[in-house]
């Protein structure tokens, strides 16, 4: 029993480690093919720990132990790949470490029908639970049905059996739920992660984060030497939009030319929602003339944008955007935000749907 014992405390510890692992992982990497072989690789560990504190039963080379439960939370996790992987790693352990013999055999016959069962459950079945039980069912038939002819000639097979049912089947309820709560505290720490740097309006920074963002990109400017520009913009009389369409479609205006920005700056540019209706984009190590082109493109994007704004209706409105540019616009990079937002000032006095650089606009 001690050694069964220590197979559940390896199983429990091997969830909690890996659930702490993954949860900074994003899931592309996790998904990936060099993710699955990785996670293979650590649940074909888990079992061979957990076949060095096995059960060998008197007189045979059977060993009674929870590797099982390796494999299946592997295939919890990952699907077929890592399923595969693992299975192939224990099994290699398993016949170098404890010798060829019928039971390790055996073991390599179960593998396969591991792989196979769980793949074709795992095909036909959508809910985790429900994938659960049947992989459970599964396992717990194929380890009885070898473990009696394995175990034929042992006295009390029947008991051993019994009690070995009674063990899988409550290992297996503790470990879906401890599986559920890793994966759902991983979801919750995930989501609430990138609330506290995302605007959920419109998924672009937060204020708070793009503060941060903005020190880092001086520093980088700073040290490479490098250029730096800011965008500040503003749509123009929004006040207006919530005044006649109602806040809710306010919010659609607010998300779709939040999108229009994104899309419409480099990847590598950090954009951000920085007030109500104002949003701030840092061209990294960019020009002013580029600077200036990239704002002219927003601002034409976005005037020509039909937004809509549901039961087919569609609505347009224009941004003003202030530009400021280091180091040709200013020599203190700390004034880089306040420049933008002077010539962003300009831009509204001077008219709207325009991009100024200091006082020097443009409308197209
Ligand atoms: P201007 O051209 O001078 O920028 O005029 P404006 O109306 O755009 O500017 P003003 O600052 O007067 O109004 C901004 C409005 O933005 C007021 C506020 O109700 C609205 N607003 C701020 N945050 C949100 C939001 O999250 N959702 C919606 N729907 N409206 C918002
Ligand atoms: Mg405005
Ligand atoms: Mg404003």
């Amino acid at each position: 029993m001690n050694d069964i014992f220590i197979n559940l405390l390896l199983l429990v510890a091997a969830t909690f480690v890996s659930g702490h692992l993954l949860k900074d992982i994003s899931e592309d990497i996790i998904n990936s093919l060099i993710g699955k072989i990785v996670l293979g690789i650590g649940g074909g560990l888990l079992g061979i720990l957990m076949m060095i504190y096995t059960i060998k039963i008197q007189d045979t080379t059977t060993l009674l132990d929870l590797r099982v439960f390796a494999i299946m939370m592997v295939s919890y996790i990952g699907g077929l790949i890592p399923t595969i992987v693992c299975g192939i790693i224990m099994w290699i352990f398993r016949t170098t470490h404890f010798g060829v013999s019928i039971s390790s055999g055996v073991f390599l016959i179960q593998v396969i029908l591991y792989i196979i069962c769980f793949f074709i459950i795992d095909k036909k079945n959508k809910d985790f639970l429900k994938r659960w039980i049947l992989k459970t069912l599964t396992s717990l038939f194929i380890l009885i049905t070898f473990f009696a002819y394995l175990l034929k000639d042992v006295e009390n097979v029947i008991t051993i059996l019994f009690l070995f049912s009674l063990v899988i089947i409550f290992v297996a309820i503790l470990e879906y739920y401890l599986l559920e709560y890793v994966r759902s505290s991983n979801e919750l720490y995930r989501k609430y992660k990138k609330d506290s740097t995302k605007d959920f309006l419109t998924g672009l920074y937060n204020t708070r984060q793009f503060d941060s963002m903005l020190n880092t990109s001086f520093e980088r400017t700073l040290e490479n030497k490098e250029r730096l520009s800011c965008l500040m913009i503003d749509i123009d009389h929004f006040k207006k939009v919530n005044d006649t369409y109602g806040h809710p479609i306010g919010d659609i205006v607010l998300s779709e030319v939040a999108k229009v920005i994104r899309n419409t700056a480099r990847s590598i540019d950090v954009v951000g929602r920085i007030g109500g209706e104002e949003f701030c984009a840092l061209l990294t190590n960019c020009p002013k003339d580029y600077a200036m082109e990239v704002a002219l493109r927003i601002k034409t994007a976005i005037e020509n944008y039909h937004i809509p704004i549901g039961e087919g209706k569609f609505i347009k409105v224009t941004v003003s955007v202030g530009v400021s540019s280091y180091p040709e616009t200013l020599t203190n990079l700390n004034d880089l935000k306040e420049q933008a937002d002077v010539a962003l000032y300009n831009a509204k006095r001077s008219g709207r749907n325009r991009v100024c650089v200091n006082d020097f606009c443009k409308d197209s």
